[in-house]
């Protein structure tokens, strides 16, 4: 996404970006996502959820976002609800399919199958793939982000930011296709007992569950539910419904006198019947990336620019260390921030 909105932009002011795309197709996990763009209400809560990003650059995403959303809608974009669903958090959510359509008709030249070799804006997408390679885990994104700003960007001298090793987590209960990662997700681990292979009890979750996915040992986990929590919704579904999905998608969902292990007395657990799910660990993306400053500017590690070099998206990092927050909203706040600066 931040470099369709990078180069939205930057014709916007005049130039004539050239979008090279390493995918067949454009949007790259935009267009699989559910498309919320959103904040936290205040930076407070921003900094409470993600306590280790920087500062500087949560009050730039946090203030701009809105104002992002609306020159969005200027290009043609249509948002399909004006809220999130979640008392949290304000933002919009969009088509994915429409808004690809609208930014890759605003950014003009992208050119597809193209891996760049120089750049002048850095916007890959993070390195979701190779994490989840490396880790042995699911990945939940586009294919192609692979880490290729990130190292186009430390040959350059830039510098990291915090959260290297974190990612923004989500449960699947098997390997699906990217048309199901939005449906196949299990999104209910604080209705559930959450345990590992030993029946060991994973503890709570945060309200986004990205912390607790984090945590399954070897990227595996069980949710069990009792027969109260089946019927809790959790966005626009009930938890029994997202358990149908995971049988649909062909994960292991069996009574929980099947698991290999006692259950622990727990009081998620009270109503039979008990609902076993396996899950998995499945990288969406990655947390750390390239260290910016609030002009998207690329720092080495002196805090200085690397000159004309710029990030935004994911090859970004530090925004969301420690915790979880909006990706569209940095890759649409800061792909705006990096055409501007690009051309300052
Ligand atoms: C199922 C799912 C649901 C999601 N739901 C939400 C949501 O509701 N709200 C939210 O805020 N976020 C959501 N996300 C996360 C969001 O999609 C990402 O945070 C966001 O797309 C990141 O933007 P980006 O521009 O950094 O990366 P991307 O949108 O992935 O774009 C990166 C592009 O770079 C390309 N690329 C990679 N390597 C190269 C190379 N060497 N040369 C050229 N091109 C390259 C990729 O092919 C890709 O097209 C979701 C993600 C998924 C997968």
């Amino acid at each position: 996404m931040a470099g369709l909105v990078a180069a939205a932009r930057a014709r916007e002011l005049g130039a004539a970006p050239v979008v090279l795309e390493k995918g067949d197709r454009a949007g790259g996990s935009m267009l699989l996502s559910s498309c919320v763009i959103w904040r936290h209400r205040t930076l407070d809560a921003f900094r409470s959820d993600c306590p280790g990003g920087e500062l500087a650059l949560q009050r730039r995403l946090l203030g701009e976002l809105d104002a992002a959303l609306d020159w969005v809608e200027s290009l043609g974009a249509e948002p399909v609800a004006t809220e999130t669903g979640n008392p949290r958090t304000l933002g919009r959510r969009y088509d994915p399919r429409a808004l690809t359509k609208v930014l890759v008709a605003a950014a003009g030249d992208v050119r597809l199958r193209q891996p760049f070799a120089e750049a002048r804006i850095l916007a890959t997408g993070g390195f979701a793939a190779r994490l989840a390679h490396t880790r042995g885990l699911l990945l939940r994104a586009n294919p192609w982000s692979a880490g290729d700003g990130l190292e186009y960007g430390l040959a350059r001298g830039a510098d990291l930011s915090g959260g290297m090793d974190e990612y923004y987590g989500r449960a699947l209960p098997a390997a699906v296709a990217e048309t199901e990662y939005v449906r196949a997700a299990q999104l209910y681990g604080r209705h559930a007992l959450v345990l590992d292979d030993a029946g060991r009890d994973l503890g709570d979750a945060a309200w986004h569950e990205s912390d607790l996915v984090q945590r399954f040992p070897a990227g595996k986990a069980w949710y069990v539910v009792d027969a109260r929590a089946l019927q809790e919704r959790v966005r626009e579904r009930t938890v029994a419904e997202m358990v149908e999905a995971a049988r649909a998608a062909g994960g292991d969902v069996r009574p929980a006198a099947e698991l290999p292990f006692e259950l622990p007395p727990s009081p998620k657990l009270i109503e039979p019947p008990f609902v076993a799910v396996r899950v998995f660990a499945a990288v969406t993306h990655t947390i750390g990336g390239l260290r910016i400053d609030e002009e998207a500017r690329v720092l080495d590690r002196a805090g200085i620019p690397v000159a004309g070099l710029y990030a935004a998206g994911a090859d970004a990092g530090g925004i969301f260390t420690g915790g979880y927050g909006s990706g569209l909203a940095a890759a649409l706040v800061y792909g705006r921030i990096a055409a501007e600066s690009a051309l300052a």
